[in-house]
């Protein structure tokens, strides 16, 4: 056993004081013999003391060796990047090094002599006492990780059996080895979690390696393509192809992934069951640390049934639902396409609008089915007649466009247009056969062409768009350019109807009134109220200057309103001043038909002028009377049943329909003056009247005949039987004044 270093200068020290003393011994007088002995022992005694300096050196030197070594390996062990801990039987920590009381977050002292229990998470502290008793049966066998109280650290256990005698216990410890496994529990949490997302995302995932054969596939993947992980593993994703995409597509795809690492696209595959798919496609390739591709991994799902919606949607969007023709919305796209193309290539554009002449006739008279399969036959007639380069397009309702482009100059575009106008007037005018009835139609065309027309879609949709009304005018059943000269009319027209708005009702409007002559007696049975515009520049205008504007800029109402008061005024005078026989007929346009209120302020009138009912007489046209019948017929029928009569004014140049005459309170028909015209000449207008007499007359209705204009007419009519007459003949429509001389009545009260 070595000894200390204090006690080994302690021993030295003796030896010194040893010598000492002997050398005080020895006597001065020792005889020479002796003294040989004595300094012989002396320097034996010196040289023992050289030797035990130097043996104290050598031992100071082993002991400096000794503790120097002792530190670094408690340093060592202090500061091992594992926690070691020694504990006694009742799980005490005895000894424990730096990195454990760091890994609990405890100062060193705080751990000594502590129980390892207090340090662990209350919920792992049954574990660890459970399997505490397990370590000392089988330490080296035993593994266990626990979580440290109060932080977030994770740390695992593992024992060897250890004694430490000369501590003074005796008893079997436990040297226990604890590494902090943070980490690894993060990492694997972490991978728990991918690994879950990674079979429970729909979407399906395809991982390959750098040499695309497919290394996994998730739940995902097999819903969405049929195929299992068995089936796809080891292949690559080519299984999936479809042929709908072209070798360039999938070079283009592998080039940008090359360049960039990642590819974002629709890929059209098919599935296992052969159909077809789309998937929207996200790839990504994974680089090593050498910055070699080592996986793809692709992220897919199926959008087959959003591209179909979305198909579905822009179907809606920009082709007309009836035809399957391109509606406004994609016409105008193509016509600012091809306008800018125009201008680009110094080419013509040329823009034909077409309105059918007498559609609303077939959908009114037939019924909107008819009318529709109607307008689908014309869409089919238009796109066989035009070249493939040309557009089609239903506008709404009954009108459509056609687009031509490419003509070289203004001239060409010109007679493209007119040859194709041509052709659409033709193969729209065969006989259209609609459930087994056949029916005939004309088409009016407008023709704008650009520049020389307007280079704006707005503008030579507009233009086109007066030509067509100027084709209506010319008579229908024809086409017209655009001219500058329609733009004024559009312009004074438009002028007008601001004049029309401003006018004022009591002092700018007037009623003429035209007699009708009874043609039993030659005796003036009534008169028809017809309105004046007394404009303030351009004098006396007649209704057809302003009751179309007077419609479309909604003060029809008014006006009619007023028509009817004014005139029940005048007749309630008349009627006063002895002409009380008079009845007196006035024009209701198509609104006032719609007006619920109608009836009342009707009756209002009569009331207030004193008149009885039978004395007024309203007229209403076969159009007027086309939309929203029943709603008509419940006002009519209210009317009529207060005592007033209707009458349908101008019969037979609409629809001439006999239910229009017999669903309706009507007793008395006007037969339109086209025919009156006629009657002394055609024998088709006479057997037309023949036959609106014979048609009133069992009906109990009265016939008049309008524009009665000669003595040879009235006769004709005479015989054929009808009832009254109304016309130039007997006198043109006269102002209140020259009525009542007319009527060789006072105009004041008498
Ligand atoms: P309408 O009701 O058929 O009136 C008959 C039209 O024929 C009148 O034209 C009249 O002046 C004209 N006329 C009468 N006899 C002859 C004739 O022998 N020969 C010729 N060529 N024409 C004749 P006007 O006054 O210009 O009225 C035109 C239309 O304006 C009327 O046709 C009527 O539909 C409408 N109208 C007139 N006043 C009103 C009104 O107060 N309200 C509404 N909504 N419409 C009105
Ligand atoms: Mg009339
Ligand atoms: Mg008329």
């Amino acid at each position: 056993m070595t000894s200390s270093e204090p006690q080994r200068k302690n021993y030295l020290e003796k030896i010194k004081a040893h010598a000492h003393e002997v050398m005080s011994y020895i006597p001065h007088y020792i005889e020479p013999d002796k003294r040989n002995h004595f300094s012989t022992l002396i320097q034996g005694l010196q040289l023992c003391q050289i030797e035990l300096e130097m043996q104290n050196t050598e031992l100071i030197d082993s002991y400096q060796n000794i503790k120097k070594s002792r530190d670094h390996f408690q340093s060592l062990y202090d500061n091992a990047p594992i926690g070691y801990a020694c504990l006694d039987h009742e799980g005490r920590i005895i000894r424990a090094n730096q990195t454990l009381a760091e890994l609990f977050g405890q100062n060193y002292h705080d751990v000594i002599n502590a129980y390892l229990v207090n340090f662990i998470d209350v919920r792992d502290q049954g574990k660890l006492t459970a399997r505490y008793k397990a370590f000392f049966k089988h330490p080296a066998k035993k593994e266990i990780s626990l979580k440290i109280k109060g932080r977030q650290k994770y740390i695992s256990m593992t024992a060897r059996e250890y004694s430490l005698a000369e501590d003074g216990h005796q008893d079997r410890l436990l040297l226990l080895a604890i590494v902090d496994i943070s980490k690894l529990r993060q990492n694997e949490k972490q991978l728990t979690l991918a690994k879950k997302v990674f079979h429970n995302i729909q979407e399906g995932i395809i991982v390959t390696d750098h040499k695309c054969r497919i290394a996994m596939v998730n739940q995902g993947f097999t819903e969405l393509t049929g195929y299992s992980d068995k089936d796809v593993i080891g292949q690559t994703p080519a299984i999936l192809k479809s042929d709908r995409q072209e070798d360039s597509f999938y070079q283009k795809m592998w080039d940008q992934l090359k360049k960039t690492g990642t590819w974002h696209g629709e890929v059209w595959n098919r599935k296992k069951n052969g159909q077809l798919y789309v998937q929207w496609m996200s790839i990504y390739a994974v680089f090593s640390e050498h910055e070699d591709v080592e996986n793809y991994i692709g992220i897919f799902n199926d959008i087959t049934e959003k591209k179909l919606t979305e198909e579905r949607i822009l179907q809606l969007a920009h082709f007309d639902s009836l035809t399957g023709l391109p509606n406004r919305a994609l016409f105008y796209d193509r016509l600012d396409h091809a306008l800018s193309g125009a201008k680009r290539n110094n080419t013509r554009v040329a823009l034909l609008f077409l309105d059918l002449d007498n559609f609303k006739q077939v959908n009114d008279s037939q019924g909107h089915q008819a009318g529709d399969e109607l307008l689908c036959q014309v869409a089919k007639r238009l796109s066989d007649s035009v070249r493939a380069s040309d557009s089609v397009a239903r506008l709404g309702g009954d009108e459509f466009v056609l687009l031509l482009e490419g003509m070289k100059n203004s001239s060409d575009a010109e007679k493209e247009a007119q040859l194709v106008a041509d052709k659409v007037l033709k193969i729209l005018a065969h006989p259209f056969r609609i459930r087994n009835e056949i029916f005939s139609i004309s088409t009016s065309i407008g023709i704008a062409t650009s520049p020389e027309h307007g280079d704006s879609a707005d503008d030579l949709l507009k233009h086109a768009d007066m030509a067509m009304y100027l084709a209506k005018e010319k008579g229908r059943d024809c086409h017209r350019f655009f001219n500058r000269n329609l733009l004024k009319r559009q312009q004074a027209k438009e002028e007008l109807k601001q004049e029309l708005n401003s006018a004022a009702v009591n002092d700018d409007f007037a009623l003429h009134y035209q007699p009708r002559l009874a043609l039993t007696n030659q005796q003036v049975v009534g008169c028809e109220a017809l309105i004046r515009w007394q404009h303030p520049q351009k004098g006396l205008q007649l209704p057809k200057h302003f009751i179309g504007l007077a419609e479309e800029s909604g003060r029809i109402r008014q006006l009619g309103e007023w028509a009817l008061a004014e005139a029940c005024r005048q007749l309630a005078l008349w009627h006063r001043n002895g002409a009380s026989h008079l009845s007196v007929s006035v024009n209701l346009a198509a609104q006032q038909l719609h007006d619920n209120q109608l009836p009342k302020f009707i009756a209002r009138q009569l009331d207030l002028h004193r008149l009885p009912p039978a004395a007024l007489e309203l007229e209403i046209t076969e159009t007027a009377m086309l939309h929203d019948r029943e709603q008509i017929k419940f006002i009519l029928d209210q009317i009529a049943d207060m005592g007033v009569t209707i009458s349908l004014d101008d019969f037979g140049s609409g629809y001439s329909s006999l239910s229009h005459i017999k669903n309706f309170p009507v007793k008395v028909i006007k037969i339109d003056q086209s025919f009156i015209r006629g009657v002394t000449s055609s024998p088709n207008d006479q057997s037309i009247i023949h036959a609106c007499v014979a048609l009133a007359k069992p009906l109990g209705m009265k016939t008049v005949a309008e524009g009665v204009e000669t003595e040879e007419q009235i006769n004709l009519l005479k015989n054929m039987g009808c009832d009254y007459i109304q016309g130039y003949y007997v006198a043109k429509p006269l102002p209140a004044k020259d009525m009542s001389q007319f009527l060789d009545i006072s105009l004041v009260e008498s």
